[in-house]
């Protein structure tokens, strides 16, 4: 399926932008499902005043949405309509050591890379990053978390641009963090993290990090296609404990799989479709609901139209 033009249509409003305007293109390469159509228009900005610029000039009423590593998304099979952006590792990837053990962080730098920069400099309280394959973005949008931590335990300001490409900063308390979710203004697209650490020892550091990609590896399909954790742990309880219960582990619906490693992620074995994927989620949900009587929530975000 392909949309009708828009990037061409849109340039002409905008003749000093530097990043790149795309149309019509294929989303699923950018996402950990490969799965989903393309984005009406990609935009990628060159950085921040780019991105700003493209926002002022682009007509109120055209869907904006924006995507990291994709690395917590399903992108539906007949894709997205509107802009989707995109920052660039170029503009948005810089990361800087400040004093007192802080370290500002481009929204575009994977949280591993995050992680690592805070350890080599002696930085403590960043190292569960190690274990989240999405980017800072990603981390501020989710409140990512994983062995302990949570970005909020970390997080001084996160900066920003609205829909309107007004420049914003949140202090920690103006995210509302909660349980994998900031109550930001949904339209905010963030651009640079500063967190706080506390003085650590690298070695340290690095060996802990090193635990932690173990652990990992022992226990979730890491190297699959996937979106991590797809259901929230609702209060009082594990999902995978209620999926395994529901006796749901192994479960195929198209070409896609509950995890028979970690049954509270979903696999794309190689055909599966965004449509395959989804329906296997509602359909745990649904076997979850009747033997437990538990309401699972979706984690994984779910991105544009069907087929
Ligand atoms: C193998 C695997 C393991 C995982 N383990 C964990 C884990 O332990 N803990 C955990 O918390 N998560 C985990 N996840 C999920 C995922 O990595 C996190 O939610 C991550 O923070 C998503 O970041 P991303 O860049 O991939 O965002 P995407 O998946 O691209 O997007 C997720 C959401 O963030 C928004 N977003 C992205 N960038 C920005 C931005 N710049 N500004 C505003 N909003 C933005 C998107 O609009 C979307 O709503 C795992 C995923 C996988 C595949």
């Amino acid at each position: 399926m392909t949309f009708p033009e828009l990037a061409a249509k849109l340039s002409p409003l905008m003749p000093e932008l530097r990043g790149r305007l795309g149309a019509n293109e294929p989303l699923a390469p950018l996402t950990w499902f490969r799965v989903g159509g393309p984005a009406q228009a990609l935009f990628m900005p060159a950085d921040e005043d780019d991105l700003a610029y493209f926002l002022k000039r682009l007509p109120p009423e055209i869907p904006v949405t924006v995507i990291g590593l994709g690395s917590n998304l399903i992108v539906r099979d007949g894709g997205v309509e509107g802009v989707v952006i995109r920052l660039s590792a170029k503009g948005f990837g810089g990361i800087e050591v400040l004093e007192n053990h802080r370290l500002s962080v481009g929204a575009a730098t994977p949280d591993v890379k995050a992680a690592r920069a805070a350890a080599e400099a002696g930085i403590d309280g960043l190292a569960f990053f190690r274990g989240i394959p999405g980017c800072v973005g990603g981390a501020l949008r989710m409140n990512a978390g994983a062995h302990g931590g949570e970005t909020k335990d970390a997080l001084v300001e996160a900066h920003g641009v609205t829909r309107r490409g007004e420049r914003v900063s949140f202090s920690n308390a103006d995210m509302g963090f909660s349980y994998r979710h900031s109550s930001a203004p949904g339209d905010v697209i963030f651009t640079r993290a500063v967190f706080q650490g506390e003085r650590g020892d690298p070695a340290k550091i690095l060996a802990e990090m090193d635990r932690i990609t173990q652990a990992r590896e022992a226990s979730q399909p890491i190297r699959e296609k996937t979106g991590g954790s797809t259901f929230k742990n609702p209060p009082g309880h594990k999902a995978w404990q209620l999926i395994d219960a529901a006796g749901c582990r192994g479960l195929v619906v198209g070409d896609a799989q509950v995890s028979e490693m970690h049954c509270n992620f979903l696999i794309n074995r190689g055909a599966a479709t965004a449509a395959d994927i989804e329906a296997l989620g509602e359909e745990v949900r649904r076997r979850v609901r009747e033997r437990s009587g538990v309401e699972l929530q979706w984690e994984i975000k779910r991105i544009g139209v069907g087929a």
